[in-house]
């Protein structure tokens, strides 16, 4: 997609889709930046209502890093059951914890390279809790996003790092407050992933996969 179909692309989006209103879905219920990022870590191959579930039980025994240092290793894991690897993501959060308390005087820090040197914070956690918790204007990608992305062309990348990357390049300044929203409302609407509903798509004359396919967009292949 060239710079104007990705301007026209992301102005339709606009025009369909609420975007960041106060009823759209996101973590913003963890303004607090140190579960925010806590929660990012759980989420990992974990559906919503399971990472929620987890966060939920692990921050009613502890709130802060110290707090949590106080939790063996197995009270961390028990109480993050629901969320799945959760001796994995135990280990990661002690980690995470001492990290914080001894680089970075028990303050999450605010830049995307500051989180991504955290323990188990990847660059999709980093720009989950810069949007989210720390209000800035980052397009996050999760599944949605990388799907709309790819099949559109608005960016063709084959994983959701570089997708990140090239949607900070390309995308207008003005779309990109509301452009991880758009993304998601839009996949979750329309371009749903098993059965993208492109005959009465609004993008379908921009659309990539659309023009590839004949309309018969597959579902992703992973
Ligand atoms: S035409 Fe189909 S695949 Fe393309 S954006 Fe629309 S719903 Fe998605």
């Amino acid at each position: 997609m060239d710079a104007a179909e990705r301007e026209e692309t992301f102005r339709r989006l606009a025009a369909h889709m609420p975007g960041r209103t106060p009823t759209a879905k996101g973590p913003k219920d963890q303004p607090d930046p140190f579960r925010s990022v806590v929660s990012c870590l759980l989420s990992a191959q974990s559906r919503d209502v399971n990472t929620a579930a987890a966060v939920t039980a692990l921050f009613q025994l502890a709130r802060t890093p110290d707090d949590m240092l106080r939790l063996s290793e197995a009270e961390i894991a028990a109480a993050i059951k629901p969320c799945g690897l959760y001796n994995m993501k135990a280990r990661s959060i002690r980690r995470l914890c001492h990290a914080l308390i001894e680089e970075h005087d028990r303050v999450v820090p605010q830049t995307r390279e500051g989180l991504m040197g955290l323990p188990g914070i990847g660059r999709k956690c980093a720009d989950i809790v810069m949007s989210f918790t720390f209000d800035e204007d980052v397009i996050a990608v999760d599944t949605h996003v990388f799907r709309v992305c790819n099949r559109t062309g608005i960016t063709q990348e084959r994983t959701a790092d570089k997708t990140a990357a090239a949607l900070e390049r390309d995308v207008p300044d003005w779309a990109r407050r509301d452009g991880h929203f758009w993304l998601i409302q839009f996949g979750k609407s329309v371009c749903l992933s098993r059965r993208p509903r492109c005959e009465s798509c609004f993008l379908n004359d921009l659309c990539r996969a659309f023009s590839a396919t004949g309309g018969v967009v597959p579902p992703p292949s992973a």
